[in-house]
């Protein structure tokens, strides 16, 4: 998971330096914090994982998930959007507002308010924190302590050089379910304010749901980090059924833009296969 390729004396200095950092700090992270951790892991995802760099995809995602942060942000973070070119199913959410979303999920997605619930339940776990708590509570040496190294700067290059492993780190492995219900419920909000149609968000669980019937190994992630599925299909069709139907007449359901961006997705090259875990 972690190559440090310093002696491991300073290694082990680092983590223990670290770890006093990760007890002193854990009662509090300020939003600036949150960002400076969060800019760490996304600079260290722009290199590790294949980002779809095709402008009207860039340009899509963003604008779509402006919609929903704009509407959900109450610290006025800057937020990043980005499609990771991965056929697997999969969406997850870093600390101070960077979301991504697996191409194999935008491209299974049959209409915009389906891949607009899944962003707004990322975002979810961005302004309700649940990122930079479980980072906060994680004891891997990958996860929160890595940032806090990289935050405090007490750590040297040992730890700076040492890989995050996205595949199979603690840190993206999932949050509690409570949390993915409070996810779930600003998933199901955040559209609505965004003047999206929440019931995409149902509809995608549903869409995967049936995938895992017949391909299973594609939604193997998804699961693995959002469990719960069928009890999350019932709990936001309810929630969405005590909105006032006046008041979901007129949401938009789909739009040109989302159908021409998975048009865009089926036409670029296949995605790259998955990196050897650890490398
Ligand atoms: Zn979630």
């Amino acid at each position: 998971m972690v190559n440090f390729s310093a002696p491991i004396e300073r290694a082990s200095r680092c983590v223990a330096i670290c770890t006093f950092v990760l007890v002193a700090a854990s009662c509090a992270v300020s939003t600036q914090q949150e960002v400076q951790m969060g800019a760490s892991y996304a600079a260290q995802i722009d290199t590790q994982l294949p980002i779809v760099r095709d402008p009207l995809v860039v340009s899509y995602i963003n604008a779509l998930g402006n919609q929903l942060a704009k509407v959900a942000d109450t610290r006025g973070l800057t937020w990043h959007f980005a499609v990771v070119d991965s056929k697997e199913v999969n969406a997850f959410a870093v600390p101070g507002g960077w979301i991504y979303v697996n191409r194999g999920l935008v491209e299974r997605a049959q209409t915009m308010n389906q891949l607009a619930g899944v962003v707004g339940h990322e975002i979810g776990h961005v302004t309700l924190r649940h990122t930079v708590q479980q980072m906060q509570q994680s004891q891997e040496v990958n996860g929160g302590l890595m940032a806090l190294c990289t935050l405090t700067k007490v750590c040297n290059s040992g730890a700076a050089q040492a890989g995050i492993n996205l595949g199979g780190s603690a840190f993206f492995a999932s949050f509690s379910r409570q949390d993915e219900a409070q996810a779930d419920d600003q998933g199901v909000k955040n559209t609505v304010n965004a003047g999206i149609d929440p019931h995409g968000v149902p509809e995608m669980f549903r869409i995967l749901l049936n995938e895992r019937k017949t391909n299973p190994s594609a939604v193997d992630a998804w699961f693995a980090t959002h469990p719960g599925e069928e009890d999350r299909i019932t709990a936001t069709t309810k929630q969405i059924s005590l909105y006032p139907p006046a008041q979901l007449r007129n949401l938009q359901v789909d739009s040109d833009a989302f159908q021409r961006v998975k048009r865009r997705l089926l036409s670029l090259p296949p995605s790259p296969a998955p990196k050897p875990v650890g490398k």
